[in-house]
């Protein structure tokens, strides 16, 4: 059994520790957490044992009547690993304490490329994670982009790939983010940090982006154009693609699937947790072929699509299952169809 800490429980922390709980091969030592709010009332309701920065936070949870099992160094001391899922200030100071007590950990995709020796999407380069000491798992919207590309580059050479990206302004829990009346370029400069970043998964694919933020909670909608090295492509060869790629989930008009709403509303009629997709979306009648350039709408659900990711790059970091092991194990405990 692996020993895993989560650090910070907020959007990613909560449903990173419920997924560690659920897989047969590790265990959760604990929750790093600094507020005895109601997303710790619920975790304690689930046995989970929570940690404190400073011995004396211990009595504000115990006024709270949450109980705690000691320090967050103390749990990292148990752990085999340590999820880091703290606001990204917090992480990069996090990093020496996981380099001063010598274990590995998990940083996430607000953190720059260089806090880790390398950026994670399971389905890319879940083998160089083997005997890593940092890894960071990309952020939704580059795990999106890289989850498509690569098997699309796989199958016909990605000789370029364009995405607009509209963004959720802020998760659902908050309530200081905007815009509220407005769609704020973000950045306005192009391209914005996202292409980039799928570089730094896949380097030898050259990716556009351009994105901007609208006032919606709930995933971030790409718009994307690629380029292929094919000229006799169909809408059915390009979906045959993702229906064989992991973690991409098609969807149609035809199916009343015509927006975010009813992805969200599918996830909850799946019965999912919290009723999260974990998949990327890719409205199969979107998908669109002139010449040798492909467009496609494809949705994002900023909330959990890393999940499964950061539950592979744990077996990826001690090498204690195959990448494909590994994705159908955490595939199916996550009641992601493969
Ligand atoms: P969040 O703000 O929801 O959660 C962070 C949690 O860490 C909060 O509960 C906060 O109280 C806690 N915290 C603060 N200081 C702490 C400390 N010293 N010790 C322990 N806990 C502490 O943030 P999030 O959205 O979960 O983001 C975490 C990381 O995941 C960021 O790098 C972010 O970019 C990335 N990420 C976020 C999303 C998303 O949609 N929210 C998607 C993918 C990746």
């Amino acid at each position: 059994m692996i020993q895993v800490a989560v650090n910070g429980f907020g959007v990613i922390g909560r449903r990173t520790a419920d997924a560690v709980a659920k897989q047969p091969d590790m265990k959760l030592v604990g929750i790093g957490k600094t507020k005895p709010d109601y997303k710790a009332r619920v975790a304690a309701g689930k046995g989970y044992k929570f940690f404190v920065p400073k011995k004396d936070h211990q009595g504000i949870f115990s006024d709270a009547g949450i109980e705690t099992s000691g320090t967050i160094d103390e749990m990292i001391e148990e752990a085999d690993i340590i999820v880091d899922a703290t606001p990204d200030n917090i992480g990069i100071l996090n990093k020496g304490l996981y380099q001063k007590i010598g274990k590995p950990a998990l940083f996430q995709g607000g953190q720059k490329h260089d806090i880790a020796d390398l950026s994670f999407v399971a389905e890319c380069n879940y083998d160089q994670a083997q005997g890593k000491r940092f890894v960071r798992v990309v952020s939704c919207n580059t795990t999106g982009l890289c989850r498509v590309l690569s098997p699309l580059d796989k199958s016909f050479g990605v000789r370029r790939a364009r995405a607009v990206l509209t963004r959720r302004a802020a998760d659902p829990d908050d309530t200081k983010s905007g815009p509220i009346d407005a769609i704020s370029l973000d950045p306005v400069t192009i391209p914005s940090h996202h292409g980039p970043d799928v570089m730094t998964v896949l380097p030898k694919i050259e990716v556009i982006t351009m994105a901007m933020k609208i006032p919606t909670t709930h995933m971030h909608l790409h718009s994307l154009i690629v380029s292929l090295n094919e000229s006799n492509l169909t809408q059915d060869r390009i979906n045959e693609t993702f229906v064989e790629a992991e973690r991409v989930r098609l969807v149609s008009s035809a199916d009343g699937v015509r927006s975010t709403a009813q992805v969200m509303d599918y996830a909850r009629e799946l019965g999912r947790d919290r009723g999260d997709m974990y998949e990327n979306i890719i409205w199969s009648d979107s998908v669109t072929v002139f010449d040798e350039e492909v467009y496609f709408f494809m949705g994002v659900h900023q909330e959990s699509i890393v999940i499964p990711e950061n539950i592979d790059a744990i077996r990826a970091i001690f090498g204690t299952s195959s990448k494909e092991e590994s994705i159908s194990l955490t595939n199916t405990t996550l009641a992601i169809p493969h």
